[in-house]
Protein backbone atom coordinates (compact mmCIF):
# COMPACT_ATOMS: atom_id res chain seq x y z
CA UNK A 1 0.00 0.00 0.00
CA UNK A 2 1.57 3.53 -0.77
CA UNK A 3 2.34 5.11 2.08
CA UNK A 4 -0.43 8.04 3.30
CA UNK A 5 2.74 10.68 3.60
CA UNK A 6 4.72 9.87 -0.06
CA UNK A 7 5.76 12.16 -2.20
CA UNK A 8 5.12 15.71 -0.12
CA UNK A 9 5.86 18.23 -1.90
CA UNK A 10 5.44 20.68 1.20
CA UNK A 11 2.62 23.03 0.41
CA UNK A 12 0.77 23.59 3.55
CA UNK A 13 -2.93 22.29 1.81
CA UNK A 14 -0.69 18.72 1.06
CA UNK A 15 1.03 18.32 4.55
CA UNK A 16 -2.72 19.17 6.23
CA UNK A 17 -4.03 15.70 4.51
CA UNK A 18 -0.80 14.11 4.47
CA UNK A 19 -1.06 14.56 8.45
CA UNK A 20 -4.49 13.31 8.45
CA UNK A 21 -3.70 10.16 7.08
CA UNK A 22 -1.15 9.42 8.38
CA UNK A 23 -2.73 10.18 12.00
CA UNK A 24 -5.52 7.98 11.26
CA UNK A 25 -3.13 4.84 9.53
CA UNK A 26 -1.17 4.90 13.45
CA UNK A 27 -5.07 4.72 15.02
CA UNK A 28 -5.91 1.56 12.32
CA UNK A 29 -2.73 -0.29 13.11
CA UNK A 30 -3.51 0.00 16.58
CA UNK A 31 -0.21 2.44 17.86
CA UNK A 32 -2.80 4.89 18.70
CA UNK A 33 -6.23 4.80 19.91
CA UNK A 34 -9.23 7.95 20.10
CA UNK A 35 -6.98 11.31 20.53
CA UNK A 36 -3.74 9.52 22.27
CA UNK A 37 -0.46 10.60 20.02
CA UNK A 38 -0.41 14.08 17.66
CA UNK A 39 1.77 14.55 14.75
CA UNK A 40 3.94 17.96 14.22
CA UNK A 41 5.53 18.94 10.56
CA UNK A 42 7.30 22.26 9.96
CA UNK A 43 6.60 24.67 7.93
CA UNK A 44 8.90 27.86 6.74
CA UNK A 45 9.20 29.87 9.97
CA UNK A 46 6.13 27.80 11.64
CA UNK A 47 4.44 24.55 12.05
CA UNK A 48 1.14 22.77 11.43
CA UNK A 49 0.61 20.06 14.40
CA UNK A 50 -3.33 17.55 15.06
CA UNK A 51 -5.53 19.45 17.06
CA UNK A 52 -6.33 18.41 21.01
CA UNK A 53 -8.23 15.76 21.98
CA UNK A 54 -10.08 15.02 18.55
CA UNK A 55 -9.99 11.44 17.41
CA UNK A 56 -8.06 10.32 14.34
CA UNK A 57 -11.07 9.39 12.61
CA UNK A 58 -12.83 12.96 13.25
CA UNK A 59 -9.69 15.06 11.76
CA UNK A 60 -9.65 17.49 8.64
CA UNK A 61 -7.08 18.50 6.74
CA UNK A 62 -8.57 22.19 7.79
CA UNK A 63 -8.23 20.81 11.32
CA UNK A 64 -4.71 21.12 11.64
CA UNK A 65 -3.09 23.93 13.39
CA UNK A 66 -0.65 26.70 12.33
CA UNK A 67 1.79 27.70 15.60
CA UNK A 68 4.83 29.72 14.91
CA UNK A 69 7.70 29.29 16.45
CA UNK A 70 7.02 31.36 19.82
CA UNK A 71 3.68 29.37 20.77
CA UNK A 72 1.45 31.81 18.89
CA UNK A 73 -1.43 29.83 16.99
CA UNK A 74 -2.04 31.82 13.44
CA UNK A 75 -5.29 31.08 12.48
CA UNK A 76 -7.61 28.93 14.22
CA UNK A 77 -8.05 25.80 16.81
CA UNK A 78 -6.82 24.58 19.52
CA UNK A 79 -3.24 23.06 19.03
CA UNK A 80 -2.32 19.64 20.53
CA UNK A 81 -1.37 19.83 24.15
CA UNK A 82 2.25 18.62 23.11
CA UNK A 83 2.85 21.62 20.58
CA UNK A 84 5.84 22.60 23.19
CA UNK A 85 7.79 19.64 22.61
CA UNK A 86 6.77 19.79 18.88
CA UNK A 87 8.03 23.13 18.93
CA UNK A 88 11.28 22.68 20.93
CA UNK A 89 12.23 19.58 18.93
CA UNK A 90 11.97 21.48 15.30
CA UNK A 91 13.60 24.78 16.67
CA UNK A 92 16.60 22.88 17.74
CA UNK A 93 16.65 20.26 15.18
CA UNK A 94 17.29 21.90 11.49
CA UNK A 95 17.38 18.70 9.91
CA UNK A 96 14.16 17.76 11.16
CA UNK A 97 10.60 17.73 9.16
CA UNK A 98 8.39 15.96 11.31
CA UNK A 99 7.52 14.12 14.69
CA UNK A 100 5.88 11.97 15.68
CA UNK A 101 4.04 10.61 18.88
CA UNK A 102 2.32 7.59 19.68
CA UNK A 103 0.96 5.58 23.01
CA UNK A 104 2.18 2.16 21.32
CA UNK A 105 1.29 -0.54 23.17
CA UNK A 106 4.97 -2.74 23.58
CA UNK A 107 7.16 0.81 23.61
CA UNK A 108 4.65 2.48 26.19
CA UNK A 109 4.89 -0.62 28.29
CA UNK A 110 8.80 -0.90 28.28
CA UNK A 111 8.32 3.30 28.82
CA UNK A 112 6.13 2.13 31.98
CA UNK A 113 9.53 0.32 33.47
CA UNK A 114 11.56 3.21 32.96
CA UNK A 115 13.56 0.94 30.15
CA UNK A 116 16.28 1.95 27.52
CA UNK A 117 16.57 -0.11 25.16
CA UNK A 118 19.49 -1.32 24.04
CA UNK A 119 21.59 -2.63 21.27
CA UNK A 120 19.65 -5.61 21.34
CA UNK A 121 19.16 -5.82 17.33
CA UNK A 122 20.99 -4.08 14.97
CA UNK A 123 17.85 -1.67 13.78
CA UNK A 124 18.01 -0.25 17.19
CA UNK A 125 20.67 1.69 14.98
CA UNK A 126 17.60 3.15 12.68
CA UNK A 127 16.94 5.55 15.64
CA UNK A 128 20.38 7.60 15.50
CA UNK A 129 22.73 5.15 17.93
CA UNK A 130 22.91 2.29 20.17
CA UNK A 131 20.08 3.06 21.89
CA UNK A 132 16.58 4.26 21.85
CA UNK A 133 16.82 6.42 26.07
CA UNK A 134 13.64 6.50 28.21
CA UNK A 135 13.01 10.59 29.64
CA UNK A 136 11.89 10.30 33.02
CA UNK A 137 8.21 10.89 33.32
CA UNK A 138 6.32 14.22 33.10
CA UNK A 139 3.09 15.93 32.93
CA UNK A 140 1.61 15.57 29.29
CA UNK A 141 1.54 18.99 27.75
CA UNK A 142 4.80 20.99 30.02
CA UNK A 143 7.59 22.15 29.14
CA UNK A 144 9.46 19.81 31.67
CA UNK A 145 7.70 16.82 29.35
CA UNK A 146 9.53 18.48 26.04
CA UNK A 147 13.18 19.36 28.18
CA UNK A 148 13.39 15.69 28.84
CA UNK A 149 12.08 14.54 25.59
CA UNK A 150 14.93 16.99 23.84
CA UNK A 151 17.84 15.11 26.37
CA UNK A 152 16.43 12.00 25.86
CA UNK A 153 16.74 12.59 21.93
CA UNK A 154 20.32 13.76 21.22
CA UNK A 155 22.13 12.02 18.66
CA UNK A 156 18.57 10.16 18.70
CA UNK A 157 16.17 10.02 16.52
CA UNK A 158 13.69 8.48 18.68
CA UNK A 159 12.86 7.58 22.11
CA UNK A 160 10.41 6.42 24.70
CA UNK A 161 9.01 8.81 27.27
CA UNK A 162 8.31 7.42 30.61
CA UNK A 163 4.79 6.24 31.32
CA UNK A 164 3.61 7.68 28.52
CA UNK A 165 4.95 6.89 24.83
CA UNK A 166 7.05 7.44 21.83
CA UNK A 167 8.49 10.11 19.92
CA UNK A 168 10.19 9.44 16.45
CA UNK A 169 11.68 12.02 14.22
CA UNK A 170 12.34 12.48 10.82
CA UNK A 171 13.48 14.52 8.32
CA UNK A 172 9.71 14.21 6.61
CA UNK A 173 6.33 12.53 7.70
CA UNK A 174 7.03 9.70 5.65
CA UNK A 175 10.09 8.98 7.56
CA UNK A 176 8.95 9.41 10.67
CA UNK A 177 5.75 7.44 10.41
CA UNK A 178 8.36 4.79 9.22
CA UNK A 179 10.65 5.33 12.23
CA UNK A 180 7.27 5.09 14.50
CA UNK A 181 6.98 1.54 13.28
CA UNK A 182 9.61 0.59 13.51
CA UNK A 183 10.31 1.83 17.21
CA UNK A 184 7.35 -0.26 18.20
CA UNK A 185 7.93 -3.59 16.22
CA UNK A 186 12.04 -3.24 17.91
CA UNK A 187 10.08 -2.60 21.72
CA UNK A 188 7.51 -6.18 20.42
CA UNK A 189 10.75 -7.97 19.70
CA UNK A 190 12.49 -6.71 22.65
CA UNK A 191 9.83 -7.63 25.44
CA UNK A 192 9.54 -10.81 23.69
CA UNK A 193 13.34 -11.46 23.81
CA UNK A 194 13.05 -11.01 27.79
CA UNK A 195 10.34 -13.64 28.12
CA UNK A 196 12.90 -16.03 27.42
CA UNK A 197 15.90 -14.25 29.13
CA UNK A 198 18.62 -11.58 28.70
CA UNK A 199 19.37 -10.84 25.16
CA UNK A 200 22.60 -10.61 24.03
CA UNK A 201 23.66 -7.00 23.48
CA UNK A 202 25.63 -5.77 20.20
CA UNK A 203 28.93 -4.27 20.86
CA UNK A 204 29.81 -0.53 20.13
CA UNK A 205 31.77 -1.64 17.24
CA UNK A 206 29.07 -4.04 15.90
CA UNK A 207 26.62 -0.91 16.01
CA UNK A 208 29.50 1.17 14.65
CA UNK A 209 29.63 -1.20 11.44
CA UNK A 210 26.10 -0.62 11.46
CA UNK A 211 26.17 2.87 11.19
CA UNK A 212 28.14 2.90 8.79
CA UNK A 213 26.47 0.30 6.26
CA UNK A 214 23.45 2.39 7.08
CA UNK A 215 25.14 5.57 5.50
CA UNK A 216 25.10 3.60 1.67
CA UNK A 217 21.76 1.20 2.68
CA UNK A 218 18.88 1.19 0.25
CA UNK A 219 20.79 4.39 -2.07
CA UNK A 220 22.14 2.37 -4.87
CA UNK A 221 25.60 2.23 -3.82
CA UNK A 222 27.51 -0.84 -3.67
CA UNK A 223 27.20 -2.39 -0.26
P1 LIG B 1 -3.51 15.92 22.30
O1 LIG B 1 -4.89 15.38 21.91
O2 LIG B 1 -3.63 17.25 23.02
O3 LIG B 1 -2.57 15.94 21.14
O4 LIG B 1 -2.92 14.95 23.41
C1 LIG B 1 -2.72 13.59 23.17
C2 LIG B 1 -1.48 13.12 23.84
O5 LIG B 1 -0.99 12.07 23.46
C3 LIG B 1 -0.88 13.88 24.96
O6 LIG B 1 0.40 13.41 25.25
ZN1 LIG C 1 0.78 11.42 24.60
Amino acid sequence: MAHPAASVPGSGETLRSAMVLCAQRLSQLGLNRGSTGNIGVRLQNSFLVTPSGIPAEELMPQMMVEVDFSGTVLGTGKPSSEWRFHRDILAARAEIGAVVHTHSRYATSLACMHRDIPAFHYMIAAAGGDSIRCAPYALFGTQELSNLALQALRERKACLLGNHGTIALGTDLKAAFALTLEVESLCQQYWTALQIGEPKILSNQQMLDVMEKFRTYGSGASA
